[in-house]
């Protein structure tokens, strides 16, 4: 099962892609993670990044693609998997195409922008191993400490409102075009982005049934 999930940032579709990992056994690939983790690291590419994550902008195309096609070619993504901000735009999902991948299902998460700037300032991540928390809907279990690795939660620099801002413009201009895009190939679907994470992961497992029992 090859998943997708799309939606502005803040939409939780990070939480979301967690849930579906963890159920269906199938990796969950954030770009998003894998360039902080990078960045985290001083790797090249965490250096070459930053500029563009910090200041909510894209990172050039032929850089996530490589990321991506490198990710893909491991051995846990045999069975599947699930990407998470990847595509972003319709030359990354042109270059999915033409990598042969073929998306069972992509699942857009709709939540208004004006919900997403007062959910950001609770979003929080582990500084280890990358997983997102949200102070209210998907609190950790110790307060500033990762369920996982124990790690220390931080907030990123670029959920400040001013960045997210910005992140909320490139969403509607560059991925936004994608809901048409798959929708043509019949592989969309939107959920609409519920208060309670467990109400969204819901509906969002039903329609990943849809797909598995078709
Ligand atoms: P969110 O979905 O909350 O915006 P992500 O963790 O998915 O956050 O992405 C954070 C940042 O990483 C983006 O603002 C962008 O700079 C960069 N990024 C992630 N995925 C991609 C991608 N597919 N193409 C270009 N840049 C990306
Ligand atoms: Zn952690």
């Amino acid at each position: 099962m090859k998943l997708m999930f799309l939606g502005a940032p803040g939409a939780g579709k990070g939480t979301q892609a967690e849930i579906v990992s963890e159920k269906y056994s199938i990796p969950a690939i954030s770009t998003g993670a894998l360039l902080r983790e990078a960045m985290a690291n001083g790797t090249e590419l965490g250096t070459l990044a930053k500029k563009y994550v910090d200041s909510g902008s894209l990172v050039p195309d032929e850089v996530i693609i490589g990321l991506v096609k490198e990710r893909l070619a491991e051995k846990d993504c045999a069975n599947g998997y699930i990407l998470d901000g990847f595509p972003r735009n319709v030359s990354q999902a042109e270059a999915l195409d033409q990598m042969g991948i073929k998306l069972d299902l992509v699942i857009d998460i709709h939540v208004s922008d004006e919900r997403i700037v007062k959910r950001m300032s609770g979003r929080r991540v582990c500084k280890d191993c990358g997983r997102s928390y949200h102070t209210e809907s998907s609190p950790s279990k110790v307060e500033g400490v990762c369920d996982v690795c124990n790690g220390e939660l931080l907030f990123r620099k670029d959920d400040d409102p001013v960045v997210v801002k910005h992140r909320l413009e490139v969403y509607h201009e560059q991925t936004e075009p994608l809901i048409n895009y798959y929708s043509k190939k019949g592989v969309l679907v939107t959920v609409e982005g519920q208060e309670e994470k467990a109400e969204t992961t819901k509906l969002t497992l039903a329609e990943i049934d849809k797909v598995r029992n078709k």
